[in-house]
Order: structure tokens, then sequence, then C-alpha cells
């Protein structure tokens, strides 16, 4: 059970101290307070854990301090809906709002490689009013002989030159918990010129140790990859193990299910699953169509794969797009066939747009016609 408080309940009040003091002596009953901190409130959530069944509902309900009551399953306690439409979602991060109203794009390099590559890509981004980008310092590899990324010794240059061209947060994998402290380091040392928020890839995705170090701290927001070969509640349950720890600014990730099926995609495109992820937890939700799709292959109506199968993860609510590009794919260290091409730039996000907007006017329709119902838990 969930009860949560009155916005900005000021932790000195009567009202505060009263309802606390009843929750805490609650039989069989242990308490767990989470503060969320919004754009404009502050919110305090107290979960009731242990033997709930016994609780009166409106007994909590009607505490000076409660604004309402919501009954959690076991299922994401943390970062799941309940049920309950009108619970916060979403964070602030160095100036950018994620939440699942929104949409921002992660245009950028799969893999840094060299300093004028970052540069054209910055450039253009912030030529085109971009806040945001993705670049690759730890690269996880299938083959061990293959390119690894440049490690931390790229971060200098590339955060003084995100902070250079305006870039607010980089998407940025790490595949170990020391990667945390050496860009943090190298941030801090810089001045933070820009913000990173930590990328756990598909094949992390279930690396528990790892997802609980990244939880622990509160620093930085976590992008969690959906794990390629495990069911979408296995992946929600690992994105509720950074939460448990203490993080619960996630978002989550689709990009594509490995299978056989799904050729000649790299990967099954799993876009329906947007609308899944947005009822069951209140994640703001993106989409990878790079990774998902793999290749630059596209239609007789002159629209690529990668731009068809973003087109979709937006129109059905996509709260984010990681996607590839590069200045030169031939050179690309990492990816080169899947990447989008500089000049491909302003039509996607034109594209984005629109189908964002037209997302938006799709819910006007429905609405109309059939008043906010509450939605179907599973
Ligand atoms: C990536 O985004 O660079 C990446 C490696 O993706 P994934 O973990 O989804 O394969
Ligand atoms: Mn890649």
């Amino acid at each position: 059970m969930l009860a949560i408080l009155h916005p900005n309940t000021s932790l000195e009040s009567e009202a505060y101290r009263h309802t606390l003091d009843f929750l805490e002596n609650l039989p069989g009953v242990s308490i767990r307070i989470h503060e969320v901190q919004g754009v404009s409130q502050r919110l305090t959530e107290i979960y009731l854990l242990g033997d709930t069944k016994p609780v009166d509902e409106n007994e909590i309900a009607a505490l000076p301090a409660v604004e309402r009551v919501v009954r959690i399953s076991e299922d994401y306690r943390i970062l799941g809906r309940h049920h309950d439409t009108m619970r916060q979602n979403g964070f602030t991060y160095n100036g950018v709002t994620f939440d699942q109203h929104n949409l921002n794009v992660f245009a950028g390099l799969c893999a840094v490689d060299v300093p004028e590559h970052v540069e054209t890509m910055m450039k253009a981004l912030q030529a085109h009013g971009q806040q945001c980008t993705r670049m690759g310092a730890y690269k996880p590899r299938t083959n061990p002989y293959s390119f690894q990324g440049h490690g931390k010794g790229c971060l200098p240059w590339v955060f003084e030159k995100a902070g250079k061209y305006g870039l607010k947060v980089i998407a940025m994998e790490i595949t170990h918990e020391c990667h945390i402290e050496e860009i943090d380091e190298c941030l801090e040392k810089l001045g933070r010129p820009t913000g990173v928020m930590l990328q756990v890839g598909t094949r992390n995705t279930q690396n528990f140790e790892l997802l609980k170090a990244i939880g622990r701290q509160r620093t930085y927001p976590v992008l969690l990859k959906r794990g390629f070969g495990i069911t979408l509640n296995e992946s929600l349950n690992a994105a509720e193990y950074l939460a448990s720890e203490g993080n619960a600014n996630v978002i989550f990730c689709l990009r594509g299910m490995k299978t056989e099926a799904g050729q000649p995609h790299r990967n099954m495109v799993d876009f329906a699953h947007v609308p899944v992820v947005k009822r069951l937890t209140r994640m703001p939700v993106c989409v990878d169509p790079s990774h998902s799709v793999g290749t630059r292959a596209g239609a007789p109506d002159g629209i690529l794969d990668v731009m068809h199968t973003t087109a979709q993860g937006v129109i059905a609510g996509a709260n984010m797009v990681l996607v590839d590009f590069h200045p030169q794919p031939e050179k690309a260290l990492v990816d080169g066939p899947q990447a989008l091409l500089m000049e491909e730039l302003p039509a996607y996000l034109e594209d984005i747009q629109l189908c964002h907007d037209t997302w938006k006017k799709r819910q006007q329709i429905y609405n109309r016609q059939h008043p906010r119902q509450e939605p179907h838990a599973k």
C-alpha cells in the first residue's frame, strides 16, 4: 500500500508528524519514505510494507497529511503505475524534463571515434535546437578483437565539446560500475559542462550487481535497454532493481528482440510495447530504431526502415528516440551500416515532431469518444 501525501507537505508540520506516528505504529507493517522532486512540487510517498491486508484504506486516507491511498502490487513496486493514472511520472535532469508526455531526441554517434566527427554531429544538433545526444565511449562488443570504445580517454574532449554546443544530456553506455566514477570525476574536473544519462545495454539488462551499483547513485538518470532475449516482465523487474536501490529516474528503452523472425531487420521491432510499458509503469519510454532495424534499407516510398519504425514508436507515444547518426558512416568504428546521415537530420526531426503532434491529436480523438478510463492493468 502506498500513501501519497499532499504536495509540498512540510516534514515539520503537525499533520505530517501525526500521520507518520500513526503509520509507524501499524502492527506488522514497516514504512519506507520516498521523496519525488518534480519541477514545481515535492511529493512525499510513504510505502507500507509487510502485511497490509488488515489495514483499513479509508482510515489511512483520512490521515491529515494523506492525499490518497494506492493499493500496489508486488510487481514494480516503485516504478509501477498500479492502476493510478494520476501518479506523478518523470523527472528533470540538467534542465531537461523526461516524462510520459513529452519527447526528447538523442541522435548521435554509436561510438565516439575522432574529434571531427563528434564536433560535426554536435554542431548539427545545436543548429537544429537539440539539447541531447548519444555518444558511446565504452562499447560492449561480441568479438573481443573488435574496437571496444575509447573509454575514459575520450571523456574530457567529448564533454567539453558537448558544453561548447549547448548539449545538456549525453546518453552513454557503461559496462562496469567503475565507469560511473570515471564519468563523474571527469565531469567534476571540467566544471560539469554537460550531463550524462547512464545507459545499460541489452547485454547487461540482468547484470544485477551493475544495476544495484547504478541504482545506489542518484546523480545520473538511467536509460535501461530491454533485454533482447527475456520477457518484458523480466526487463521491467530489472528497472525496478535500480529504483529499489534508490534511483527511480529511469527511462525504459525498447530496442528490438533477438529472433530470426525479425529478419531482414537486425532484431524484431517491438515498439508495439510502447503503450504497454506506459500503462504498467510510470517510466518514460524510449525507442531505439537503429539497433532494432540495423540497416539503411528503405521502402519504395523513399523512407528508410529506421525512419518508419521511429514514426511507429513516436505515434504510439514514445518519449525518447535514441538513434545512430554518423558524418561518414563508412569510417564509423561501430555500427556504420545503420547510421543516418547528417543531411537526413532535419527531415528526420520534422517527421518525429509530426508524429509526436499526431500522437497528441490521437489522444484528443479517443478521449472525445470515450472520456478517459482507467487503463487495464495487464
Ligand atoms: C547501443 O545503443 O550502442 C547498444 C549497444 O545497444 P544495445 O545494448 O541495445 O545493443
Ligand atoms: Mn551500436
